[in-house]
């Protein structure tokens, strides 16, 4: 019994592992991922570890997203996005959504957003109509996943990170010197003033409403906060749960033995107790005890 438990116990692991080990290659289902040089972001747990995303940092590249994947596979370019979208409107995923890029020139911005690059150039409206579109399903697949909101709030953000979530250009980054300048501490001013928000935000609120399929990332259900322990308290947790369930199905079988008229003790105690049995009982007894079986030797044939 307990040797089964144990190998049952073994099974259930084994599947419930690589359910809760292996996170997915992208988190956008509509992204390739192109990794960034680890040198370039900083391994976190987001989300999970309390730090709260709330922020979509938009810049632009000054370049095509090939010169922009190049730069931050570059272990010298100290300088990541979680994504960069192309102008035929391929979206690249470079730094895991759990992880903080370095985009925004402000940590704090940096720990609570997800930056998205683009292709194309400040100072030159080359943006296309296939990258606005690719990026508006992106964002609202991760207003959705993150409980943003839906909204480009206008001028500088927030000192706070924590005091106002939504869209915003780096352009409206706070400095973390001087707070009153925007574009982080490197006072960029990208995505520019070519960058059609109003037609972008539009985009967005009309792709959030296919997203529904995408629940929010802090709301998966019951089973996952099961699936995040570790493989071996998930384990410890299933033997408890199977040996608490062998005691009780050990539990019931002897009460239905105990209770049954073809138990051991069928005519005192429990007749006595259910009226039931004992008419059963009364009934049997018409053939009891069943009749004497002759040998085969004795029946004649071969006598
Ligand atoms: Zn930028």
């Amino acid at each position: 019994m307990i040797g089964a438990l144990v190998a049952l116990c073994i099974l259930l692991v084994a599947f419930a592992t690589p359910l809760s080990k292996a996170p997915p290659v992208v988190d956008y289902p509509g992204a390739q991922w192109a990794p960034a040089d680890s040198s370039n972001y900083t391994v976190s747990d987001r989300e999970e570890d309390g730090l709260r995303i709330r922020w979509i940092v938009i810049h632009d590249i000054e370049g095509t997203e090939a010169s922009c994947i190049n730069w931050f596979q570059d272990p010298a370019a100290e300088a990541s996005s979680h994504y960069v979208v192309g102008y035929d409107g391929t979206v690249y995923q470079m730094v895991a959504e759990k992880d903080i890029a370095w985009h925004a020139g402000n940590w704090d911005y940096n720990q609570h957003s997800i930056g998205i690059e683009h292709a194309g150039f400040a100072d030159t409206n080359y943006f296309t109509d296939a990258e606005y579109r690719a990026s508006a399903k992106l964002v609202a697949f991760l207003m959705r996943r993150y409980n943003m909101t839906l909204v480009r709030p206008s001028g500088i953000a927030p000192v706070n990170p924590g005091d106002g979530s939504g869209v915003i250009g780096h352009d409206q980054v706070p400095d973390p010197r001087d707070p009153q300048l925007g574009g982080g501490a490197g006072h960029h001013y990208d995505p520019g003033r070519h960058w059609n928000w109003t037609y972008y935000m539009s985009l967005v609120n009309e792709y959030y409403d296919e997203t529904q399929e995408f629940p929010p990332k802090t709301d998966r259900g019951l089973l996952d906060p099961l699936l995040s322990l570790p493989p071996i308290l998930v384990a410890a947790l299933i033997f408890v749960l199977l040996i608490l369930v062998g005691v009780i199905a050990f539990s019931i079988r002897a009460v239905l033995r105990a209770g049954h008229p073809l138990g051991k003790d069928t005519t005192s105690t429990r007749s006595q107790l259910d009226p039931r049995l004992k008419a059963e009982c009364a009934c049997r007894s018409a053939d009891w005890p069943p009749q004497t079986v002759v040998p085969w030797s004795q029946t004649g044939l071969f006598r």
